[in-house]
């Protein structure tokens, strides 16, 4: 079965080799959907895990005791553009630069690849144009 999940690295474990880990411990295949992950970083990734019920579960538990946080739901970022007044705040806290403010027409766009729903730039919003959803 497969398990879309989003993981949540504290600093120490950035440079773990999770998906070795996964792979060789459990028999589980990690397809990495998006990533942002970087030195002395807390890192977020969005992934696919796929493996038999049993090992996932196993392998799920393992990453909590390697103190990564694992939310089960997929949530993805959704902009409410009648509501969005394009002041651009929501963009300085984007850790990945999914959120961004075009140069020419200073309209907000967002790359939905880019985005781990880190969810930093929900609360920034002062419109609340900004929410998740499954
Ligand atoms: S949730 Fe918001 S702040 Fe986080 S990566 Fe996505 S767009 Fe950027
Ligand atoms: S903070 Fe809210 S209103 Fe401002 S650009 Fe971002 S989504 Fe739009």
């Amino acid at each position: 079965m497969k398990k879309r999940v989003t993981l949540i690295f504290p600093k120490r474990s950035v440079y773990m080799p999770v998906t070795y880990r996964l792979a060789k411990d459990f028999n589980v295949a990690t397809n990495i959907i998006r990533a942002q992950i970087a030195p002395n970083q807390v890192g977020t990734a969005v992934v696919e895990l796929s493996g038999d019920i049993d090992q996932l579960d196993a392998a799920m538990d393992w990453m909590r005791s390697q103190d990564i946080s694992i939310s089960l739901a997929s949530r993805e970022i959704v902009i409410d553009e009648d509501t969005c007044v394009h002041c651009g705040l929501c963009t300085g806290v984007c850790p990945t630069e999914a959120l961004s403010l075009d140069p020419q027409t200073f309209r907000l766009n967002f790359t939905r690849s880019r985005c781990v729903v880190c969810e930093q730039c929900i609360p920034t919003c002062p419109v609340q144009a900004i929410s998740t959803h499954l």
